[in-house]
């Protein structure tokens, strides 16, 4: 049943025989070699590839955990995209033509080859760790915030040191070589989900907007090919830190960087879905390939202290700050919740000014404005300013509440339960679903509208749950 991914031999074959198929555009090394002798490599795609080191670039990294096979899967495909589509697609060819893309298919070559034929769901390298244990967990041997642990039985041992291991010791040596390198994607599996990177501090990291509409934005590519909605998660400090991920430490030398979770599954026990994954993946690793010139040296600078001159009921005014000795435009985008992406269905206006007024908004509403510059002759765009979050004002005869609900009155009713139903309230479990035992069970959450006039009209009333927690593994 396994035969039909893809081994590490024939991974090696396959990009051997691209290479030599396109010798203009495709190139393939070694970037160092595992515990058990087995080649890392990496496939540097551009056109002209001869001078793709020259130009910003997108770093891809597959399966660094064993049992994770989507990233090696979804590689191969997109290179097989790339041969096949890269002459008739003026996208892909701009994005190739602009931009490099450096791919290591398998970051974890031994321990994908015990996943495939020894056991399906090892996660790890193969280290002999020299206590009858084997593997180091690569995601957690990296420096940023390394931790050492004595237990090599844990399948997130992170190793003896930071970079103790050939194939983190592999990235570093190509990051620290390559500068070019402006967005790095990790693919792992499971969850439709994208964690990208924190700094772990308090305070909003300039980056960040960036971070979520690079995922929002991949998001909105993958949701055109199926409908499949990938979620955002960046992790709240500061909790839920990952100790020595390669995605921090992308992070640390400057580049944007994101774990991209795919599947529902990890790979190895489950077939059917994977041809969906991969192809819903394909537009989203063109999109973001030919946004790495947007964040490189190239690109013009971001804009500066985007603020709200004036709020009122319907209208906002925005002002920024700009040198404009450069020819630029700037280009202003306006959603409704936060992580939305920032593409042509929601972008407001492209101007030369360095004010603008959006009049057509309702009251008592939340909005989310993000801006970037765009030179209009060379298309490059700048890195995006941090979000800016307003609320409109409210109309004299309205006003606004934000009600919480009693501990007791949130509960569920079970349809087989229902002597037991009053004992579902009060309690921080709350099962909504179907069950054999409990049958179709319902979530109640009563609101004490008591504070309320009596002669109030409910105009709008908006349910939010709050944000999921701040979980960032893998
Ligand atoms: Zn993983």
């Amino acid at each position: 049943m396994k035969k039909q991914y893809i081994s590490y031999q024939e991974t090696i074959d396959f990009l051997k025989q691209a290479m030599a198929e396109h010798p203009n555009l495709i190139r393939v090394d070694s970037i160092g070699e595992t515990h058990e002798g087995r080649p890392i490599m990496m496939a540097t795609i551009s056109r002209n590839v001869a001078h793709a080191d020259d130009k910003p670039a997108l770093l891809y990294t597959g399966t660094i955990h064993a049992r994770e096979w989507i990233g090696i899967e979804l590689a191969t495909r997109y290179i097989r995209h790339i041969m096949d589509n890269h002459q008739s697609d003026p996208h892909l060819l701009n994005a190739l033509t602009r931009n490099t893309l450096y791919m290591v298919p398998c970051l974890n070559p031994d321990g994908f080859e015990y996943s495939r034929n020894h056991f399906s769901f090892w996660r790890k390298n193969r280290r002999d760790n020299g206590d009858g244990t084997f593997g180091v967990d690569l995601n957690r041997n990296f420096p940023v915030r390394f931790r050492k642990n004595s237990d090599t039985t844990s399948n997130v041992y992170g190793g003896p040191s930071a970079f103790s291991e050939p194939e983190t010791r592999a990235m570093r040596d190509f990051v620290e070589s390559h500068p070019n390198i402006t967005v790095a994607l990790d693919y792992h599996s499971q969850g439709n989900v994208f964690f990208p990177a924190h700094k772990f501090n308090h305070e909003e990291e300039v980056e960040g907007a960036d971070l979520n509409i690079l995922c929002a934005n991949m998001a909105s590519e993958i949701y055109k090919v199926t409908g499949r909605q990938y979620g955002i998660h960046r992790g709240k400090p500061p909790f839920n830190l990952i100790h020595g991920s390669g995605r921090e430490y992308y992070y640390s030398k400057g580049i944007l960087p994101t774990v991209v979770e795919v599947g529902t599954r990890n790979i190895p026990d489950y077939l059917m879905n994977m041809s969906q994954s991969v192809d819903e993946n394909i537009p989203a690793l063109t999109y973001a390939l030919d946004s790495a010139i947007n964040y490189s040296k190239h690109a013009p600078k971001r804009v500066e202290c985007l603020t709200a001159q004036s709020i009122g009921t319907n209208d906002v005014t925005l002002s920024w700050e700009y040198d404009q000795s450069d020819d630029c435009h700037f280009e202003i985008y306006r959603s409704t919740t936060a992580k939305s992406p920032c593409n042509s269905d929601n972008r407001l206006a492209v101007t030369k000014s360095l004010t603008y007024s959006d009049v057509q908004l309702n009251s008592g509403q939340r909005y989310f404005y993000h801006i970037r510059v765009v030179n209009p002759v060379t298309g490059i765009k700048s890195a995006f300013t941090p979000t800016l979050k307003i609320r409109t004002l409210l109309n004299n005869d309205e006003f606004l509440y934000t009600l919480f609900p009693g501990k007791n009155d949130v509960g569920y009713v079970g349809e087989k339960t229902r002597s037991l139903n009053p004992q579902h309230f009060g309690y921080n479990s709350l099962f909504v679903g179907v069950n054999r035992r409990k049958g179709c069970c319902y979530g109640v959450v009563a609101f004490d509208l008591d504070r309320l006039p009596s002669d109030a009209i409910i105009k709008k009333a908006v349910f939010s749950l709050p944000d999921e927690p701040g979980q960032c593994q893998d």
